[in-house]
């Protein structure tokens, strides 16, 4: 039996137009890291009588399959989480939700921001980009050093650029020391320099691929979500965010990031971690006993009792989510 801990003054962020969302990318089975977002942004919802979203952010052709999304449905079913909107199926008024079929609503954010003289066509290669970046960062993510960035900037109306005849991605300008801050609802405030941070970042690929940074921004917008709730590997991202919501004057949604959850080695879960996906879960444990372990991780309930996820609602509160960088779990026995 799970006893509501918390006092009614947890629910401070009460609202009756909440608008959340889970935005998996279809490139593999779930894993307990993707389902302690579904969990938490369900709960935030649902908790305070919102609507929830499910998108499908198969932009990258090599990598999504329509099989995986349709198995994230069954296995959110499975584990009792549903939605109000979204999946393959296209339910809803603001379709379509997988994003691999809105590419005109990219364009028409790309040109509005063209039309303000903001960006420029880029024909470096990642190679380029490596070999050039500065200062070197020691995660995995890259800075573009300007090479291809015009000397004069905003492009002044009416002066298109040429486009390359080779291959180009096409990027956003960001102004020299443009900080951008904002409040995490488990991390606090941040504040996050653009241009050490990325500088200027990519919207569109070379291969004509849209960039996740203005397609989830689009897509955010224009469903009307007013919370994103991730894993914080999106912490910083969310700042790039920001400053495209500002430029194309949507308002900014609530920012919620969780910790990521890590192998007994202190790993961020992959797809390597069997024993912690989908379907090895799924032949061993009951969804309750899934659930259970979940919302302990969260912080939710003391042990990890059985329980579904209608049970957590009253006692769910962004208070106890933890704000460590990650959580590590063994696996369920
Ligand atoms: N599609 C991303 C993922 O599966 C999540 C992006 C987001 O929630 O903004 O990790």
């Amino acid at each position: 039996m799970i006893s509501n801990q918390y006092s009614p003054a947890d629910f401070e962020l009460t609202s009756r137009d909440v608008v959340g969302r889970f935005a998996p990318s279809p490139t593999g089975r779930m894993h307990l890291g993707n389902l302690l977002t579904a969990l938490v942004s369900w709960l935030s919802v649902r908790s305070r009588a919102g609507r929830y979203i499910l998108r499908i952010e198969d932009l990258d052709p090599q990598r999504s399959r329509i099989e995986y999304a349709r198995l994230i449905e069954e296995d959110l079913h499975w584990l009792g989480l549903d939605w109000d909107e979204g999946g393959v199926e296209n339910i809803g008024e603001h379709g379509p939700y997988l994003q691999s079929q809105r590419s005109g609503f990219y364009l028409d954010a790309l040109h509005r921001l063209s039309d303000l003289g903001l960006t420029y066509p880029c024909t470096c290669t990642r190679a380029d980009i490596l070999a050039t970046q500065a200062p070197h960062r020691t995660d995995s993510s890259v800075i573009y050093a300007g090479t291809c960035r015009p000397s004069v900037m905003p492009r002044p109306l009416g002066s298109p650029f040429p486009a390359p005849l080779r291959p180009h991605s096409i990027r956003l300008w960001i102004p020299d020391h443009t900080v951008i801050d904002f409040t995490d609802r488990v991390y606090g405030d941040q504040s996050v320099p653009l241009d050490s941070e990325c500088g200027d970042f990519v919207l569109r690929r070379a291969d004509l691929a849209w960039a996740y940074q203005l397609a989830v921004v689009v897509d955010d917008a224009l469903m009307g979500i007013t919370e994103v709730v991730r894993g914080n590997d999106l912490l910083s991202s969310s700042a790039r965010q920001i400053y495209l919501y500002r430029l194309l004057g949507y308002p900014v949604p609530e920012f919620a990031h969780l910790p990521l959850v890590s192998n007994p080695a202190g790993q961020r879960l992959s797809k390597r971690d069997l024993s912690l996906a989908m379907d090895y879960m799924r032949d061993r444990f009951s969804p309750q006993q899934i659930i259970g372990w979940l919302a302990h991780i969260a912080g939710l309930i003391p042990s990890p009792e059985p329980c579904t996820p209608r049970d957590l609602i009253p006692v769910f509160s962004w208070h106890s989510i933890p704000s460590a960088q990650a959580v590590t779990v063994s696996p369920l026995s």
